[in-house]
C-alpha cells in the first residue's frame, strides 16, 4: 500500500528550498509501486512527475497540482570485468561514482561532487 501524502511542501525537499506544495507526493522503491503511483494519478486525472534530489529544479511558488513521485530504487550492480554498471534511478550520483572508482572503473570520477540522484 502506497503512503501517498497530501499538500507536501516541496521547498522542504529541494536544494534551493523555494516553492509551493505538491497536491500529492509519494516515495516508491519498486517498479510495481511506481506503476501503482502512476495509476493513482491517472484515476485522479492529474499529472505526475518523477523527482530525484530536486537539485536541478526551482519549484514554482504556486506549487504543483499533480503527484510528485520520488523513485528511491538505489540498486547498484557492477561487473568490473565486463565494465558493466546497472543503477537504480534513485541512486545517488556521488555514491555511484565512488562505487565505480572502488571497482576500478574510471571515467565517472567527475560526478563525485555533483548533487542529486
Ligand atoms: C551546486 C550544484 C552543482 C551542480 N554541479 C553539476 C555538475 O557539475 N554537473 C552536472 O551535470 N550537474 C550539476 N548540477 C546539476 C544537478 O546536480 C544534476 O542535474 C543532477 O543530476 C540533478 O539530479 P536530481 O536527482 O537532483 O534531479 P531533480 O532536480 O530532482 O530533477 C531534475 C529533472 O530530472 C527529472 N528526474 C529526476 N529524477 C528522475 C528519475 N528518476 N526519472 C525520470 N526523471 C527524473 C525531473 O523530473 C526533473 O525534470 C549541479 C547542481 C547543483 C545544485
Amino acid at each position: 500500500m502506497l503512503d501517498i501524502k497530501e499538500d507536501v511542501s516541496l521547498a522542504e525537499f529541494s536544494t534551493f528550498h523555494v516553492g509551493g506544495a505538491a497536491k500529492f507526493a509519494v516515495a516508491v522503491q519498486t517498479t510495481d509501486d511506481l506503476t501503482e503511483a502512476i495509476a493513482f494519478a491517472a484515476a485522479k486525472k492529474i499529472s505526475w512527475r518523477v523527482l530525484g534530489g530536486a537539485s536541478n529544479l526551482l519549484v514554482n511558488d504556486d506549487g504543483y497540482k499533480g503527484l510528485i513521485i520520488w523513485y528511491r530504487n538505489k540498486d547498484l550492480v557492477i561487473d568490473a570485468e565486463l565494465g558493466f554498471i546497472e543503477v537504480g534511478a534513485g541512486a545517488i550520483t556521488a555514491v555511484v561514482a565512488g562505487a565505480c572508482a572502488r571497482a576500478g572503473l574510471t571515467g565517472f570520477e567527475w560526478a563525485a561532487g555533483v548533487p542529486g540522484q
